[in-house]
């Protein structure tokens, strides 16, 4: 019985670690390489497409797809980078 217990505070502990390192993580990957990352966020909602790369002013012409609403931050967070067409201010540096 007392095994039981070892074994699962470890798993509790493996699970607590694992979540901690994926929330900690200093900056995600960029979605493409080949894009600037945003200098800073724009304190507004911006307009994402799953398995897309950029994130946009939801009347880009850029836009193409199911848009989800998302912030900024939120956006960067998850490691889109801004449209170079719509996103200028979040490129100034
Ligand atoms: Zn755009």
């Amino acid at each position: 019985m007392s095994r039981m217990v070892w074994v699962s505070a470890l798993a509790t502990v493996l699970i607590v670690g694992a979540v901690m390192a994926l929330f900690s993580a200093p900056a995600p990957p960029l979605r493409s390489e080949h894009s600037r990352p945003a200098a800073h966020a724009p304190e507004r909602m911006v307009a994402i497409v799953e398995g897309g790369k950029l994130f946009h002013d939801p009347a880009c012409t850029y836009l193409h797809g199911k848009a989800k609403m998302v912030t900024a931050s939120e956006a960067i967070r998850l490691g889109y980078t801004p449209c170079p067409r719509c996103m200028k201010p979040a490129l100034a540096r």
